[in-house]
């Protein structure tokens, strides 16, 4: 089975509304394992509409449209469809109903174009919209079905969701087999390295499908195949995995959908161990992502940002040898990273300490590059260790990356105190 979605709406095509919908929809098709060739948008015209619908109906077993139900003039998505598929109108009596008692709640007189809500293609199905007024169609003609959606996404959204989703599982759907899914996280690799290591495997996999994608410094392959039950798509998707975790067995972190810095929060907490941070040019954005994780109160210490040097000299102790003068190494270097995880450890009484100090930029500064970072990490009874990072893209890709790479370490340092991690599907049984 394959979709297309028409998007309907001259706002979508001046701009100024970002089609959400028609991602809404593809991202939900295909986790119905329903093929999404074409997304077509068109504007409140119905010489136009006819044309997509036209093409469409060509090319698509599932066609799904959103916009244009409303009230007023230029809302003419069922009377196009209606008469694309030489079909008649009606006034849907329920649909007219709940559009009658909204006014009548509101004590408002309802005006004699809200009737078009409830108008409803001859043979469809109504697709009733719980949050608005505009009623929803299904309907199937000459092997072909067709979805007709409101605009607004939060009518949209529940209205598939609830209604037309469920209606398509009974009436397109019944001979395709569920998509089932898993999703494996990766630290410290990007995109492009990790899609190099998997470039084989990639090409010659085509069951399950293998798709990497990266978003917010973290890089997630999803691994999808069809099957009749849960079980006998587990049976491939983990020997998938297992394949997967092979090639980059120091990347994956989990094979569920969690942050990093959750799994990092959850492991110490449940082992009792605690961690504290100094930060500089991240400024604060390491604390931000660790304390944005429920439950992260019973490991988290708290931490320092210290931008300047002179906090860096008078609450973290950094000597100013360190900082000034023509032979100081200057605050962003592996120094000084060193001493401010092991300062802010020490001052935290903290099991593990960490550091940032970097050039965030877009200037240079103490004429280092931008993009150059230390990150340093302390560990009780273990010598400091600090890492260079020489990152490129903006002040706050920078300032990301940096945060998941200090992150990515911590992971590799807990990992190597193997742990029972207390997650659920991590990679680290
Ligand atoms: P209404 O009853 O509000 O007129 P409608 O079903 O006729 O709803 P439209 O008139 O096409 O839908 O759009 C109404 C609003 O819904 C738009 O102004 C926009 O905010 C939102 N919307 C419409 N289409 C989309 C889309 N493809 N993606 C995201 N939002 C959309
Ligand atoms: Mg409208």
């Amino acid at each position: 089975m394959n979709a297309e979605i028409i998007a309907v709406g001259t706002e979508l095509l001046l701009g100024q509304i970002v089609n959400t919908n028609s991602q809404f929809l593809s991202t939900e098709l295909a986790a119905l394992g329903i093929d999404v060739y074409f997304q077509t948008v068109v504007g409140d015209n119905n010489g136009r509409l006819q044309q997509a619908i036209e093409i469409a109906r060509s090319r698509a077993d599932i066609i799904l449209f959103t916009g244009g139900i409303g009230p007023t003039e230029d809302d003419l998505t069922k009377e196009g469809l209606a008469a694309a598929l030489g079909r008649q109108i009606h006034i849907d009596q329920m649909a007219m109903d709940h559009v009658q008692r909204f006014f009548d709640d509101r004590k408002i007189v309802m005006t004699e174009n809200n009737r078009k809500q409830a108008l409803m293609l001859d043979g469809a199905t109504p697709l009733p919209n719980e949050i608005g007024l505009a009623v929803g169609a299904a309907l199937e003609q000459d092997g072909k079905f067709y979805i007709v959606l409101p605009g607004p996404p939060r009518e949209m959204k529940p209205m598939f969701t609830d209604k037309a989703k469920p209606w398509l599982l009974q009436h397109a759907l019944t001979n395709e087999m569920p998509i089932y899914s898993k999703m494996l996280k990766f630290a410290g690799i990007g995109e492009s390295l990790l899609e190099d290591k998997l470039i084989d495997l990639i090409r010659t996999q085509t069951d399950p499908t293998i798709a990497p994608y990266a978003k917010e410094g973290e890089v997630t392959v999803r691994i999808s195949t069809k099957a009749p039950s849960e079980r006998d798509a587990m049976v491939k998707l983990d020997a998938l995995e297992k394949k997967i975790q092979g090639i980059l067995p120091e990347h994956m972190y989990a094979n569920i959908d969690v942050p990093l810095e959750q799994l990092i929060v959850d492991w110490m907490a449940d082992a009792g161990l605690t961690l504290s941070a100094a930060e500089s040019c991240t400024g604060g954005l390491l604390m931000e992502s660790i304390t944005n994780i429920p439950g992260s109160a019973s490991m988290f210490a708290g931490g320092i940002v210290c931008y300047s040097n002179d906090l860096k000299k008078k609450l973290l102790n950094v000597p100013a040898a360190m900082l000034e003068g023509p032979e100081a190494v200057g605050a962003v270097s592996r120094e000084v990273a060193e001493v401010l995880a092991d300062q802010v450890r020490m001052i935290a009484d903290s099991d593990f300490g960490l550091s940032v100090t970097g050039v965030a930029g877009p200037g240079y500064s103490e004429r280092k590059p931008v993009g150059l970072v230390f990150v340093g990490l302390a560990e009780r009874g273990r010598k400091t260790e600090v890492y260079e990072l020489n990152l490129k893209g903006t002040r706050e890709n920078i300032r990301l990356r940096t945060v998941k790479a200090l992150l990515y370490r911590l992971w590799r340092r807990l990992e190597e105190r193997k742990v029972e991690t207390p997650l659920e599907g991590s990679a680290l049984q």
